[in-house]
């Protein structure tokens, strides 16, 4: 399903590269031209966002403003926000933060930051919404990245982590090595698959007696199977 991204942003040009980008990358975007548009249509459940753009100055109500407003709203308090700021004063990063946004982006900016942003609070907001996991001897927080094996922390690298996060979502089934590069690695990534292998052996040496919670599924890949 398409996620509904509400812009609002009174500058027409920079508005419509941003609609057309986040089309182009299967968003379904929103454009309002004011504080009171954006906030009429933040609250309309036929377009409830996924996530909002919301430039700090608008004539009428302001960026902060509309912050404050959504963050008040039931349907809006935990909507991601995106502030784009002309600003680079450490002041105004600071309060819009405060005021409840979840990043900001400086003017000018290029359409690929805030893409990339936008992907990566869309993604944090999915990972905290997930349900930690737990079994007899290993736990494991996706939203603190925390790892425990046997009551023991278990200190990862983000890859490690982002690879046992993976093999657990996708708990009992087999991900493939490509899968497992595409997903940790970026879809960009052509390196070899001994990379990954690498990766998987220090993962389990960390894990120690837990290690054998992944299993390798000769010439396809690994399979998480959880600790007994
Ligand atoms: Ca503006």
């Amino acid at each position: 399903m398409q996620q509904t991204i509400l812009i609002v942003e009174d500058e027409a040009d920079i508005a419509e590269s941003l609609q057309y980008n986040l089309k182009r990358e299967g968003f379904r975007p929103v454009v309002a031209e004011s504080g009171e548009k954006g906030l009429r249509l933040a609250l309309d459940e036929k377009t409830t966002p996924a996530l909002i753009i919301l430039d700090l100055m608008l004539p009428g109500m302001s960026g902060l403003e509309l912050c404050r407003r959504l963050r008040r709203e039931t349907l809006t308090e935990k909507t991601p926000i995106i502030m784009l700021t002309a600003k680079a004063a450490e002041g105004d990063k600071i309060l819009g933060l405060e005021t409840g946004a979840d990043d900001y982006v400086v003017k000018p900016f290029s359409i690929k930051e805030v893409v990339a942003r936008l992907r990566a609070v869309l993604r944090r907001v999915e990972t905290d919404a997930a349900p930690n996991y737990q079994d007899e001897q290993l736990k494991v927080d996706f939203g603190d990245m925390r790892v425990t094996a046997n009551e023991r922390d278990v200190r990862l690298t983000r890859k490690e982590f982002a690879l046992l996060e993976h093999l657990i979502k996708n708990s009992g089934r087999v991900a493939s090595r490509q899968q497992l590069l595409d997903n940790v690695w970026g879809y960009s990534y052509f390196g070899d698959t001994r990379t990954l292998d690498v990766h998987i052996r220090r993962l389990r040496q960390k894990l120690d007696e837990c290690g054998s919670c992944i299993e390798t599924v000769v010439g396809v890949g690994y399979r998480f199977i959880g600790c007994k």
